[in-house]
């Protein structure tokens, strides 16, 4: 068994020797408790902003789809697949019910999601697709007919808070990095997209959103998002998902002034993790399932190899080699 142990913190993007491959000895199974084996490892742009926070040495955390290999628990039976915050390791023991918590992601069992591949328990039916659902519905509100703009919009999150807008009956725009993923995203029922590294931001948002924009998921902070909520009207929403374009700089603030668009057009603007809906995982889990059986929700994933490239994937995503969820797959 091997697992990676964050032993410095990042400075710019991760780089591999941030990390130590360390062994580990497994302990004998006791009562109640799983052997499980890493199939699918998550990457994802949190690990980057997170691990800020975290005092060194540590085990590097993240979600994981893992085999049950062993079993003492016959809840959990062996060749059933779990998902669970194991972070970045091989092998886990653990008793279901007091799993380890390196990460965002509750230990479930992987829902039958043939003929699609249990990786989507880390997208689609997992963590993203969680966070687009209640991110949406919850903060966003959206009303059919309403505008909503996605930064980040070709990537897990993005794309998946994307289609479920269209699905409410709302005008969707996207920016993403390059015109692959635009292109991309207009295949799978987006208005607009646009790519933000070549387009005039405000040109683009007269074009893709004439009535101005209702709702923002923000996915990325930054400038983009200064001139997005200078584009709402009165009451919008906006959804703070996160803020990649900062993560590599260890998230020093960017002073903009924000405040007379918040007061004039009476905003709403709200951060959220989400793990608050962590109650009604289930809830988020099985209306994605349903949409994917009703073939109204699509998704990409790309696919990096071997644990040894964790660092590599990590990366990646951060420079935007993704469109849809990157996952590793372990062997
Ligand atoms: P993605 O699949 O979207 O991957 C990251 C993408 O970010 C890249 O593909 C890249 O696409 C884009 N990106 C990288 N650098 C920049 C930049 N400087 N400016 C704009 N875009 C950039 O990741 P996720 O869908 O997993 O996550 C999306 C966001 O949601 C992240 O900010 C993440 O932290 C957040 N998140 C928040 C959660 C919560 O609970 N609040 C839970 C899960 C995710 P491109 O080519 O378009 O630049």
């Amino acid at each position: 068994a091997q697992k990676y142990v964050l032993t410095k913190y990042f400075q710019g993007e991760p780089k591999k020797s941030d990390f130590k491959i360390v062994e580990e000895e497994l302990p004998e199974l006791k009562d109640g408790e799983i052997l499980t084996e890493a199939q699918y490892l998550s990457v994802d742009p949190y690990m980057r902003a997170y691990m800020i926070g975290y005092k060194l040495p540590t085990d590097m955390i993240g979600g994981q789809i893992a085999k049950i290999i062993a079993s003492r628990n016959k809840n959990f039976p062996v060749g059933k697949y779990v998902t669970a915050s194991f972070g970045w390791r091989t092998h886990t023991v653990c008793n279901p019910e007091e799993p380890p918590s390196l990460g965002f992601l509750p230990l479930t069992l992987v829902p039958e999601v043939k003929p699609h591949p249990v990786s989507l328990a880390l997208g689609v039916l997992g963590m993203p697709g969680n966070t687009a659902y209640f991110g949406l519905k919850e903060i966003c509100r959206p009303k059919a007919g309403e505008t909503i703009a996605i930064t980040g919009a070709a990537g897990a999150v993005g794309s998946h808070v994307g289609q479920i807008a269209k699905i409410l009956g709302c005008r969707v725009i996207g920016f993403a990095g390059t015109d692959e993923k635009c292109q991309y995203l207009k295949e799978i029922g987006f208005d607009h997209a646009f790519n933000y590294k070549t387009a005039d931001i405000r040109a683009a948002l007269k074009e893709g959103a004439p009535k101005r924009v209702d709702c923002y998921f923000d996915n990325v902070g930054g400038e983009i998002s200064s001139t997005i909520i200078n584009f709402m009207n009165k009451n919008g929403r906006v959804a703070v998902c996160g803020s990649i374009s900062s993560y590599n700089d260890n998230m020093l603030p960017k002073a903009t002034i924000l405040q007379p668009a918040l007061v004039f057009k009476e905003l709403q603007i709200e951060g959220f993790l989400v793990n608050r809906w962590i109650d009604r995982w289930e809830e988020g889990v099985n209306a994605n399932l349903n949409w994917l059986h009703e073939g109204k929700l699509q998704y990409k994933e790309k696919i990096y190899h071997g644990f040894d490239n964790m660092v590599e994937a990590l990366v990646g995503i951060l420079r935007g080699e993704n469109t849809g969820k990157a996952v590793v797959k372990v062997k």
